[in-house]
């Protein structure tokens, strides 16, 4: 079973397409493979098994042999903390691609100095040869103009050396603010600025190996907005977007080392407490609850009355949970009963 059942080997397609027929063959590859492994065509699974398929990742394939090894085929399991821990990659062909350039201009700086040393050894073997010539009492005017014209030629290749291993620095420079800026934008959301789902995600796997390592615990939470269809619909999407902002910044007040705040979806927020049990999660997030509950919300610019703007959550902790995934369903379905029992409040799990 396994790779066989599913029937590919993974390298069998290239990048380049020279035609149609080809990205034919692998479009039929890709769904050969999520057929044979009863995996619905989403995103995540797609792009894993178009990786595994083209065969260019090649931790992602020894992964996917593992799984299908272990399991006998591709289960929604094994792909789900596949897609968990291969999504880096995304990011990761743009720092390859920099990595790439700033290797090159560090190879550049390393000729143009390669040259510049070359050029500085022949102005000091003609000095020797010239030193010698003199002694035996030839013509100083043949070795001077000699000497003149090395040192002329030294002087313009340190001055083109030094000026093109300054450009060769800034372009580093830049390099790396582009590099930065790129990590920052991937990890992000642009509304809230707060950390995104692919930031939680590495966050929450280090927090759970960390903790696992160090036998201690975590919780986290997941806060939803209560009725917030109702908050678009009455006061527009740009209104709704700002109450985004406004929870998001709530939560984020209550910040310490040991909190990490991130927007999981549209209205929904996760927090993880890092040494915390989730009674002590719960009652500092219920000071939050409290707060933003107790507000009434207005549009500072048109002086629009928003109301009361309340959320819920559901929290769990780490305690008999096998993953991360685990825990966030947990959390998910203590949201779910908190919702039912009538918001603005917090389950634990
Ligand atoms: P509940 O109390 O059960 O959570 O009710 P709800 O109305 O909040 O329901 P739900 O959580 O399913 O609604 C989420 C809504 O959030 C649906 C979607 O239109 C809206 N939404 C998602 N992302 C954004 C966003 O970025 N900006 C705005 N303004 N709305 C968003
Ligand atoms: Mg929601
Ligand atoms: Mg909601």
């Amino acid at each position: 079973m396994g790779a066989a059942r599913a029937g590919i080997r993974p390298g069998e397609a290239t990048i380049e397409m020279a035609d149609m027929s080809e990205a034919r063959g692998l479009w039929d590859r890709i769904g050969e493979l999520l057929f044979a492994n009863e995996l619905e065509p989403t995103v995540s699974n797609f792009d894993i098994c178009r990786r595994y398929v083209l065969g260019i990742d090649e931790a992602l394939v020894a992964s996917v042999d593992q799984a299908i090894a272990r399991h006998g085929g591709l289960t929604r399991t094994a792909v789900a903390s596949l897609v968990a821990l291969h999504s880096r990659a995304i990011a990761t062909d743009e720092i390859i691609r920099f990595a790439q350039q700033a290797r090159a201009k560090a190879d550049e700086a390393a000729t143009v100095i390669g040259e510049a040393q070359g050029v500085t050894r022949r102005f000091a073997d003609a000095l020797e040869a010239g030193a010698t010539t003199l002694a035996t009492g030839a013509g100083a005017e043949v070795v001077i103009a000699d000497l003149l014209a090395e040192t002329r030629l030294m002087t313009e290749r340190a001055w083109t050396a030094e000026d093109r291993i300054r450009k060769a620095s800034e372009e580093i420079h830049d390099l790396r603010t582009r590099l930065a800026e790129a990590s920052v934008t991937a990890n992000s959301d642009p509304l809230t600025g707060l950390p995104n789902r692919r930031a939680l995600e590495a966050r929450l796997r280090l927090a759970y190996d960390a903790a696992k390592e160090q036998s201690r615990t975590f919780s986290l939470a997941i806060c939803d907005i209560d009725h917030f269809k109702r908050i678009n619909d009455t006061h527009g999407h740009p209104i709704g977007d700002q109450v985004i902002k406004l929870i998001a910044s709530s939560l984020s007040k209550v910040g310490s080392d040991s909190l990490f705040v991130a927007r999981y979806g549209g209205e929904e927020f996760v927090v993880v407490f890092d040494d915390a049990e989730p009674e002590e999660a719960m009652s500092r997030l219920d000071m939050i609850r409290a707060d933003v509950a107790a507000r009434q919300v207005t549009v500072r610019r048109t002086g629009e009355t928003v109301g009361r703007v309340t959320f819920s959550s559901g929290i769990a902790g780490m305690r008999g949970r096998r993953d991360t995934s685990a825990m966030l369903k947990a959390a998910d379905e203590a949201l779910y009963r908190a919702k039912s029992e009538g918001r603005n409040r917090i389950c634990v799990a």
